[in-house]
């Protein structure tokens, strides 16, 4: 049942239930916890569904180093407004509600003024693996509950079920912002690399836009589903071919994968003027020769998820175009066995957790 914050409440912290990894080498186990207690701008959130992003995995296994444990992780959360502070303007009890990657930010600074919070001076305080500004670690959505500042919340539109809304708060979010920026639309050929929770939503939003998408993947095992999500082209790169038929073809590649990969070789099927963008975020230095940007005025560059303005706007997006994820919703007592399936490329196309399982 829903209500408005209380006296008592409004003062207290909350015992929360969740997953946390203990430890780096540690499977992910249940895990008690408390959600500070909410102040007068604080919104305090019933989490419904968190999803499974490739980045939660590099963290709990501290593969980017510096990570803090234990670690809550998940930053794909939506749920249901169960309280609100009494300064609180844009939410009430009952509302249908998000939460993406990072939960405050400096809100002064040129980049936090322009809507651009994941790229705050200060360094936003990402939603999990993270210290607020005031040092106290914080814990993401494989949990019950989370308590955030109504300016980090997002709205989901009425139409979009929970469950398959919750990956559009990063995989989501990371593929629509470099498609806005770099402008694919009608008559532009847009490639995206690897098939995966980021893929599946580049290839749905590229399509939306009205570009010609290319799935360019590890095999033609995918194929179908590509198309079916809303493909043109879809080629395998382990066949070397395919580097010959594409030569100059795209204007923006967007490369999603994490693994090593011949990035001078990718440089190489785009054309005069086209740009790759690098979504995925590999372990090791990738090695960039200038031949293949010199050669044809092209451009490489990166992008991070996105501010909250365009993770609204991608949302009302959705809403309007029926944009969901394709999901694979699982108990999180399945979590470590999703872990391993993420790494094996075998989800399609992301794992949710269905939170209400932490009390099964
Ligand atoms: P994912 O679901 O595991 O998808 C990655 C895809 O990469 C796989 O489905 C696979 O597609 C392809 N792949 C895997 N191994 C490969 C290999 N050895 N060679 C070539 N391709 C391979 O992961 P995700 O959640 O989409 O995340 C992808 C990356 O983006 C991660 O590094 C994550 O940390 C990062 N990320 C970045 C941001 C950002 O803001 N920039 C946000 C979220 C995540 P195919 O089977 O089609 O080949
Ligand atoms: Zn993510
Ligand atoms: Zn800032």
């Amino acid at each position: 049942m829903t209500k408005t914050m209380t006296a008592t409440e409004t003062k207290s912290a909350t015992k929360t239930k969740g997953y946390a990894a203990t430890t780096v080498k540690a499977p992910l186990a249940p895990f008690e916890f408390e959600r500070r207690a909410p102040r007068p701008h604080d919104v305090s959130i019933d989490i419904k569904f968190c999803g499974i992003c490739h980045s939660d995995i590099h963290q709990a296994r501290d593969e980017w180093g510096g990570s803090i444990f234990p670690m809550v992780p998940g930053h794909e959360i939506t749920g249901v407004v169960s309280a609100v502070g009494d300064q609180v303007t844009k939410f009430k009890p009952g509302d249908k509600v998000a939460i993406g990657c990072y939960v405050d930010s400096c809100r002064t600074c040129e980049y936090c003024r322009a809507g651009l919070q994941q790229h705050c001076v200060k360094g936003a305080v990402y939603t999990y693996n993270s210290r607020e500004y005031d040092g106290t670690p914080t814990l993401g959505g494989y949990s019950e509950k989370i308590v955030a500042d109504e300016s980090y919340i997002l709205r989901v539109p009425d139409n979009l079920p929970l469950d398959a809304a919750a990956p559009l708060l990063c995989a989501g979010i990371t593929l629509y912002s470099p498609l806005k920026h770099w402008q694919a639309g009608p008559g532009k050929k847009v490639a995206i690399i690897g098939l995966g929770g980021l893929g599946h939503m580049g290839v749905k939003f590229a399509h939306a836009l009205g570009a010609e998408v290319t799935v360019l993947s590890q095999s033609l095992r995918k194929q179908a589903d590509g198309k079916r999500l809303g493909a043109d082209h879809f080629y395998a790169l382990s066949d070397p071919s395919t580097f010959e038929k594409l030569k100059n073809h795209f204007n923006l590649i967007i490369n999603t994968v994490s693994a090593d990969m011949d990035w001078n070789q990718l440089l190489d099927l785009l054309k005069v003027d086209g740009s790759m963008v690098v979504v995925g975020l590999p372990e090791k230095n990738v090695p960039l020769s200038a031949q293949p940007l010199v050669a044809a005025r092209r451009s490489i560059a990166g992008s991070q998820n996105g501010g909250i303005p365009e993770t609204q706007e991608m949302l009302d997006f959705c809403g309007q175009h029926n944009i969901v994820s394709d999901i694979e919703l699982i108990s999180i007592d399945k979590v470590n066995q999703a872990y391993e399936r993420v790494l094996k490329s075998d989800v399609r196309y992301r794992f949710v957790i269905d939170i209400a399982t932490l009390n099964s």
